[in-house]
């Protein structure tokens, strides 16, 4: 007899909303006399990983993680099982048949918000009804659930952050309980052990997406893996860069002044929720201050991450590569597919001419992360600057970053290139040149990242003196700038406002 745990992108063991609620029902079916345990099951889709444009680096992290999750759980007798389904249409028909297998009658799972990961799991309801297996979804990657919120006015969902905010503030100090942490899982009986021996030796899975060993190298040192690095992280982030956060979170130091607990949250190694309740407890039991400090604005931080995928329920399209305004979905983008795909090329390979621009993405291919206003930055230059197509970048950004998660990303790819949720539409132009002189004024950045202007003087990049002409670029072995800033906004106007009369 067995109650079976779906891990999904909630890699932990401990406030874990639907683990801990199938190691409930199997504690009560065991104290009823009829021994039942928690089997953990993991599948490997290589085909939607396809599909969703998953990268290498958090394919990676998610494996070590795995590793590390199989660890904890084996201490208490709780098996994990991973299985490798090639086809995503054979996946619910899989785990299915291995429920049965294992003599189960009872699936747990968190729920995942995506349009094809809802569908999965509509099968895996009804397919379960006929098999006489139930199927549990809980919430529990979002701290306040998403079709939650309504705005007052209009009774529709929101689709500006700030009044989102104030009302997810309300929310969560109404109903203060969704910050407690669920109960952590209790040991399997003695005889798991015999009975699902096979179930614990199982070797490690084959890797669908292997990095090559440099970058292996580099994910190893900079983003250790599992729930313990995480809590590690969280302690040493609370400790050291919180109280300065609100102050602190852009510059570009190369000790990251934000928690860089990104890769943790998409792999759920850790939650949103013991986030949110430690920066509230380094608050004094509060959401927010006034004036803003470290943890309320961390907060605020974190409740984007809810706020995307609040988005994501309310706007299933952005899953089908539309905008979450659709009548952007028609920007007349001005190159030809040559152009764009050699535009596109010197934006991923950081040869755009531009430092601040070329420094992030340089940083990008080699440690698959960048911080929040590089994402902006560069983000806000390919679709306004360089006018290629914002959902190249977004994609790009999928397949790259260590972080990859999809309601982040395209919510700050649409916030970025001005057609998501967001008041501002297209005149929100990021400066290059002024973001340099204001988040990395002593140049330390952009000459960890673009060597070949270490030659400059201090001051000559941030200036812009030392690249000035293209005789001092050519000394120097760095390109032109591949387009002219100061045209931006008035171009990007003219395509919005044609994309926006075209799409009405
Ligand atoms: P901290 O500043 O310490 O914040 C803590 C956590 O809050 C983050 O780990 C993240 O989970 C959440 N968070 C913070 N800012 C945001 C935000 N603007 N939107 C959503 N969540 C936020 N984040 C991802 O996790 N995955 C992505 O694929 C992703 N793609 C992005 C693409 C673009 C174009 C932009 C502008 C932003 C993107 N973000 C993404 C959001 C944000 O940049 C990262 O979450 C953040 O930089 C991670 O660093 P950190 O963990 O140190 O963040």
């Amino acid at each position: 007899r067995c109650v079976v745990h779906w891990f999904r992108t909630d890699l932990r063991m401990d406030d874990n909303t639907a683990l801990s609620a199938a190691s409930t029902l199997a504690a009560a079916k065991t104290a009823a006399g009829e021994d039942c345990s928690v089997i953990g099951l993991f599948v490997i889709s290589p085909q939607d990983y396809e599909a969703h444009l998953m990268s290498p680096a958090r394919m990676d992290f998610m494996l070590r993680s795995l590793k590390k999750l199989k660890k904890n759980l084996q201490k208490l007798e709780i098996p994990i099982w991973v299985e490798t389904v090639e086809k995503r249409r054979d996946v619910v028909g899989r785990v299915l048949e291995l429920v049965e297998k294992w003599g189960g009658k009872h699936v747990f799972a968190n729920m995942e918000y995506e349009v094809d990961e809802l569908r999965r799991d509509e099968k895996l309801i009804l397919q379960g009804i006929e098999r006489g297996i139930s199927v549990e979804l809980r919430q529990d990657t979002c701290v306040v659930p998403p079709g939650t919120l309504f705005s007052q006015a209009s009774g529709k969902p929101y689709s500006v952050y700030t009044p989102w905010f104030k009302t997810w503030l309300k929310y969560l100090r109404e109903n203060p309980y969704l910050l407690d942490l669920p109960a952590a899982p209790s040991a399997n009986p003695r005889s798991t052990a015999t009975t699902f021996a096979d179930l614990f030796c199982q070797p490690s899975p084959t890797n669908p997406l292997p990095l090559s060993e440099e970058l292996r190298e580099t994910q190893l040192t900079l983003f250790p893996a599992g729930s313990r690095a995480a809590h590690q992280r969280l302690q040493h982030f609370i400790t050291q860069h919180l109280p300065t956060y609100h102050k602190n979170r852009n510059n570009l130091t190369s000790n990251p002044p934000t928690s860089v607990l990104s890769p943790h949250l998409s792999t759920g190694t850790i939650s949103a929720r013991t986030c949110i309740s430690h920066a509230y407890l380094a608050n004094k039991n509060s959401l927010t201050s006034d004036p803003p400090n470290g943890p309320s604005v961390w907060i605020s931080e974190l409740a984007w991450r809810d706020f995307y995928r609040h988005i994501l329920v309310s706007s299933p399209w952005v899953c089908m590569n539309k905008p979450f305004k659709p009548h952007f979905a028609s920007i007349p983008w001005p190159h030809s597919p040559r152009k764009s795909a050699a535009l596109l090329d010197a934006w991923i390979t950081g040869q755009t001419g531009f430092p601040l621009v070329d420094a992030a993405m340089r940083q990008l291919a080699a440690q698959c992360w960048i911080p929040n206003r590089m994402r902006m930055v560069v983000a806000s230059f390919l679709a306004k600057d360089m006018m290629v197509d914002w959902r190249l970048g977004e994609q790009y950004f999928m397949r790259t970053l260590v972080d990859a998660d999809f309601a982040s990303n395209s919510g700050g790819w649409g916030w970025a290139s001005g057609t998501g949720a967001d008041a501002q539409p297209w005149f929100r132009i990021f400066n290059p040149q002024r973001q340099m002189c204001e988040w990395d004024p002593k140049e330390e950045y952009v000459r960890r990242w673009v060597p070949e202007l270490g030659r400059l003087d201090q001051g000559q990049i941030v200036s812009g003196k030392g690249l000035q002409g293209e005789k001092a670029r050519r000394r120097l072995k760095y390109p032109e700038e591949c387009v002219v800033h100061g045209d931006a906004r008035k171009k990007a106007a003219e395509i919005y406002k044609t994309g926006l009369e075209k799409g009405k």
